[in-house]
Order: C-alpha cells, then sequence, then structure tokens
C-alpha cells in the first residue's frame, strides 16, 4: 500500500472496531471522517491504552474520549462507569452534550453533570436514579464522593478533559483525591491543549505507560492560554477577586481603558485586603518606576494600569494577564497578552467581556489566530475566597548608580553583616540615586534594622520599608 493512500484509509471510522450503531451514528452526525488528532488517538483509545493527547481546541478531542468510552461502556450494567472531569460547568455540559449526541446509537444511556455553582440536593437526587457517565467539575464531584452520593467501584474509565486549564484552576489537590477513591484498574485518558511540566508530574502518578499523541500546533498557542469570561457589567469587579482567588496568579497585570476605571478597581480590591499597585499617566516618572520595582520584584502581587502607562515598559514575564476592560483595537489586545507566556513558560490571559462589547470581541476574535473558548464566570467551581498576598517585602535604600552601589553590595550586606541566608533576599534593583531590595516578609524588620545600623560599600545609607 502506497503511504498516502494507508494515510487516506486510516482517517475513516469504519476502520475502527465499532459497531454498526455506532458508524451509523457517527455518520448521522455528519463526521465524515476522523480529524487528525482522532485517528492519531481511537485506535489506542479503543485498545484501552492510557493516553496523553495534546491538540488545540475544536480538533475534535471531546469525540475522541466519547467513541471511546462509549464503546466500551456496559450499558445493561446501570452503574457509573465512566467519569468525565472538566475545568467548568460550561465545559462540562458542552462535553456532556456531544456525548449524549455520540450515545444515541443506543437507547437508554445516562449521562448525568456534577459541577459546582448549582444547588447540590438535587444531584444527590438523580444520582440515587443511577448513571452510566459523570461528567462534572472537580470539586463538586470531590464533594459528592467524600458524602458517599455514588459508588465508584464501577468505573473502569476516567477523563482528564483540558487538563491544563484544571490545574491552572488550582484542582490538583481535587484530581489527586477524586483518584485516590476510584478504582486502579482503570484506563486513563489525560488531554489537553498545552503540555507544561505540571502536566507532565501529573500524568506521571497517574498514568500507567501512557502512549503520547499530539497535533502541531504554533508556538503562540502553546504558549499563551487565552479564556474568554462572558459577564454582565455590574459583576464585573466582583468577578476579579473570584478569578485572583481561582487561577492564584503570583503575578498578575489586569488592564483597563481608562485611569479611572483603574483606581476604582483599586480601590474595590484593597477594600477586599488585596496588595494592588496601579499605574496610570497621573504618576510621576518616580513613583513609576518605584511602581515598576515594586510589581517586579514581586512585592505586590497585582498591577493594575492603563495601555498608555504600560506601553513600552519592560514589564514581563507575569504570570496572568487580565484584561478587565477589552482592549479597543486587536492589536493592542495582542500586545497585553504578549506580557505574559516568556521565555518557553506558558501563560494565562483572561479577557471580560460584557454584552456591550461585542463587537469588539468579534474584531479581536477574528484577529487571533487561536480559536476562543468562552465561558461564565459562574460557571467557575473552586474557592472564591483566596486572597493573594505576596511573600516579599521591599526596602528602599537611598544610594544607587551615582553612589556607586551594586546589586553585590546590597547582597553582600545582608548576608555577611545582617546574617539573612541568601534565599531571604529577593530581586535587586540599582537605579540612579537610590536602590531597592526585596527580601522575605519575616525577616524584613531585621534586614531594615540591620541595614541601618550597617554601612553598604563603606557608607550609611537611609533605609525604608515601601
Ligand atoms: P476540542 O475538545 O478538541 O476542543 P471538540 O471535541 O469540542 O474539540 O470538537 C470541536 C467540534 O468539532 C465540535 O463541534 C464537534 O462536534 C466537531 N467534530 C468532532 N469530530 C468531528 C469529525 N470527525 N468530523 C467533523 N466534526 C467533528
Ligand atoms: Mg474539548
Amino acid at each position: 500500500m502506497l503511504k498516502e493512500e494507508f494515510i487516506m484509509t486510516n482517517k475513516q471510522f469504519t476502520n475502527l472496531p465499532l459497531t454498526n450503531e455506532m458508524l451509523n451514528n457517527i455518520k448521522s452526525l455528519g463526521y465524515v471522517e476522523m480529524t487528525p488528532i482522532q485517528s492519531k488517538s481511537l485506535p489506542h483509545i479503543l485498545q484501552n491504552k492510557d493516553l496523553i493527547v495534546q491538540a488545540k481546541t475544536g480538533s475534535g478531542k471531546t469525540a475522541a474520549f466519547g467513541i471511546g468510552l462509549l464503546s466500551k461502556l456496559n450499558v445493561k450494567k446501570f452503574r457509573i462507569q465512566s467519569l468525565v472531569l472538566c475545568p467548568t460547568r460550561e465545559l462540562a455540559d458542552q462535553v456532556a452534550r456531544e456525548l449524549r449526541r455520540l450515545a444515541r446509537f443506543a437507547h437508554n444511556i445516562k449521562i448525568l453533570t456534577l459541577c459546582g455553582g448549582v444547588p447540590y440536593r438535587p444531584q444527590v437526587h438523580s444520582l440515587s436514579h443511577q448513571a452510566h457517565i459523570i461528567v462534572g467539575t472537580p470539586g463538586r464531584i470531590l464533594k459528592h464522593l467524600k458524602e458517599g452520593s455514588f459508588v465508584c467501584d464501577d468505573i473502569d474509565t476516567l477523563v482528564l478533559d483540558e487538563a491544563d486549564r484544571m490545574l491552572d484552576m488550582g484542582f490538583n489537590e481535587d484530581i489527586n483525591s477524586i483518584i485516590s477513591q476510584i478504582p486502579k484498574n482503570r484506563q486513563t485518558l489525560l488531554f489537553s491543549a498545552t503540555y507544561p511540566e505540571s502536566i507532565k508530574e501529573l500524568s506521571a502518578d497517574i498514568l500507567r505507560n501512557p502512549i503520547t499523541v499530539s497535533v502541531e500546533s504554533t508556538h503562540d498557542e502553546s504558549s499563551i492560554k487565552q479564556y474568554f469570561y462572558k459577564i454582565s457589567s455590574q459583576n464585573k469587579t466582583a468577578s476579579v477577586p473570584a478569578l485572583l482567588s481561582i487561577y492564584k496568579p503570583e503575578s498578575v497585570l489586569i488592564f483597563c481603558n481608562t485611569k479611572i476605571q483603574c483606581n476604582e478597581l483599586a480601590d474595590d480590591l484593597e477594600e477586599r485586603n488585596f496588595d494592588v499597585l496601579v499605574l496610570h499617566s497621573d504618576l510621576e516618572q518616580k513613583e513609576r518606576n518605584e511602581t515598576l520595582v515594586l510589581f517586579s520584584n514581586k512585592s505586590y502581587p497585582i498591577l493594575i494600569a492603563t495601555d498608555v502607562a504600560a506601553r513600552g515598559l519592560d514589564i514581563k514575564d507575569v504570570d496572568m494577564v487580565i484584561n478587565y476592560d477589552l482592549a479597543n483595537d486587536p492589536e493592542v489586545h495582542i500586545h497585553r497578552i504578549g506580557r505574559t507566556g516568556r521565555a518557553g513558560k506558558s501563560g494565562l490571559a483572561i479577557s471580560l467581556y460584557c454584552s456591550e462589547d461585542k463587537d469588539r470581541f468579534e474584531d479581536i476574535k477574528d484577529y487571533s489566530k487561536q480559536s476562543i473558548t468562552v465561558d461564565e464566570i459562574s460557571s467557575l467551581d473552586g474557592n472564591t475566597n483566596h486572597i493573594l498576598k505576596s511573600q516579599w517585602s521591599t526596602l528602599f535604600i537611598n544610594g544607587g548608580k551615582k553612589s556607586k552601589v551594586r546589586a553585590g553590595d546590597i547582597l553582600g550586606a545582608l548576608t555577611a553583616n545582617v546574617g539573612l541566608c541568601k534565599d531571604e533576599v529577593g530581586k535587586i534593583d540599582i537605579l540612579e540615586l537610590c536602590s531597592y531590595v526585596a527580601v522575605k516578609k519575616e525577616v524584613v524588620e531585621k534586614a531594615l534594622k540591620g541595614l541601618e545600623n550597617g554601612k553598604i560599600k563603606g557608607k550609611y545609607f537611609k533605609i525604608f520599608q515601601k
């Protein structure tokens, strides 16, 4: 057989060991041939192997695992046999919908969704009527497992859909607790749009001799994950603490379109005990420099900025960008989100979007080469009361380049003279007339006293805590 011919025939669903009923149904859904990720993964999935599948959004991953778990389902056995974990309620609903379409070949396959953000009791009631497949978010599924709302002894397939996003949302522990309670003897399928270190670690723990299947994606798609959340304008402000508690970034840059909006959001977050910095054109150059230092040395986890203020500034390598207001111009949007996901690390960009922003949203969507997912904030399942706090505090020293102070002098003073260990000293910034050093919060008093009473480079300097 010619290579080309082989690839051609390989795309046909009819070459898979599926029942005629299943094949006819797939055809009736208009699926003429397999998508690349399906033709690469389905043969292994149907052999009951563990798989790691990496492909961008819209590549047909749901049908890949859906066909897999449905074809091994014992419909007559009215027990939960598959568990599908998804990051949000919306995604869980989407997956359940696709599974129901794929399940039409047989009568009576019962698929139940269990997600947070909706009443718990009715779910317990539905569970009492049994189901074959459960799709849901980790937090809520774990709650049901803990309270014994369902028996999981018959689960033989576990699917982690959008695993990278679940980890971004802090579901790692919940996922591990769920896994510790379901049978070890099972098939585990992990789907992810990206393949960061954290996914490798998770896979090593929970999959057995997995086969890895991936379809090429461009660099951009793999390094910045973009999520859009549809929200009503009056809920916008409250959504920020929720997003921060769920994603728990160490550093986050929030863009607003106006100065007034920056200040309002800052006030609101401060009221809720978040430590925030604001950067806009009302600030003097000196204040701006200091703001940047305090953000980049991680003393403050949150910086709220306008585009004008952030333009040309060396703010990079933040864990997360939030577009509180959608950018007026798609190019500005791309520029904003490019502040995250640098140097091979994966970044996260979240954009809030109200119905008034529809045109701008469409522009951004058309402009970006990625397919875009829109979720609702209310579909997030997780603890929304976490306050981001920094481990670092900054000391100001009134001497810099002009006084020939170098980073090594400050580090030396803090370690050799004051007695801090290297790990307790963070980033050091030397400006023209002053310097800044980040130190761990628990030793800031000691560092302050020590520097005040000792010399740096043979001189006494004024030291302040910022
Ligand atoms: P992913 O999970 O990879 O982001 P989905 O599973 O949501 O992608 O699939 C994207 C779309 O493609 C869905 O609308 C789905 O119905 C459709 N689809 C899946 N497989 C096929 C196929 N073989 N042929 C045509 N359309 C497909
Ligand atoms: Mg998907």
